[in-house]
Order: structure tokens, then sequence, then C-alpha cells
């Protein structure tokens, strides 16, 4: 099995199905969504499996989730809202938003972030820095029929 290959089918569907998403109005990006793959068989579903956390980093989007269905023809992808609350600083949708009361605007992973930041150079750190996260939907899309 090419690892690569069933990565890079898997996000085209997505990213099909996300465009789809968009234009019915169901998110406005994709960091809103949430992808659900639905996956027949049970090898492919452990290989996802071992890709679990870098998913929607591949995907571009918030969330994944990989769920066993021995209806759908070999995967399925659906789209759906992301959720849990929009990170100020990471922009993605995260469960643990506002968890530090400190930054009641970020997630737990950011907070700590800024909490280093903060500590290492003694600063106020009123302001968050809003840096936009790198999309990895703006690669070169791949070429057909080589
Ligand atoms: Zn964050």
């Amino acid at each position: 099995m090419d690892r690569w290959k069933v990565l890079l089918s898997l996000r085209e569907s997505a990213l099909t199905e996300i465009e789809k998403a968009r234009a019915t109005g169901l998110v406005k990006a994709p960091r809103e969504a949430k992808v659900n793959i639905r996956i027949k068989e049970n090898d492919l579903q452990a290989f996802f499996k071992g890709y679990e956390k870098q998913l929607p980093i591949i995907l571009g989007v918030s969330q994944t989730e990989i769920i066993q269905d021995s209806t759908v023809n070999s995967i399925r992808v659906e789209i759906q809202r992301a959720s849990g609350i929009k990170c100020a600083r990471c922009w993605i949708y995260k469960m643990d938003v506002g968890v530090d009361n400190r930054w009641p605007d970020v997630c737990r992973r950011c907070a700590d972030a800024l909490s280093n930041f903060q500590e290492g150079h003694g600063g106020t750190g009123s302001d968050i820095p809003g840096t936009p996260p790198l999309t990895p939907l703006g690669a070169p899309a791949m070429k057909q029929g080589e």
C-alpha cells in the first residue's frame, strides 16, 4: 500500500467535500470543519488511526474522526461543523478554549505558549500575537494523469 497515495486521495476527497460544504454555507472556512472519515475495512481503519494526530493538519481542518462503518463502499468522507470554540491565536476549533482564565480566548496549547512567552520575556503580555496559521490547502495541486 502506497501510504502517500492513500493519504493524498483522502485529502482530495476531503477538499472536494469541504468545497461543497462551503458552497452550501455549512462552513465558511476549512478551519470551521470537522471531517468524519467512515471506513469499512479494518486494515484501512488501522492505517488512518496511525495518522490520527496529523490528519487535521493534513486536511487543513480543525478536527477529524475515524468511524467504522460497514455500510460504506470503502471510505466515505463527511463534513460537519467543528465542535468547540475557535481559538483566537491558532484559529483551530478546540474544546479547551478558555481553560486558562488569563487568556479566555485561546486554547490550552496556546495559553501554555503565551505563558512561556510571558515568563521568558518578563513582559506584560497584554496583547496576543494573532499570527494566522499556515494553510496546507495552499499547496499546489497534483498533476493529473502522470
Ligand atoms: Zn490555540
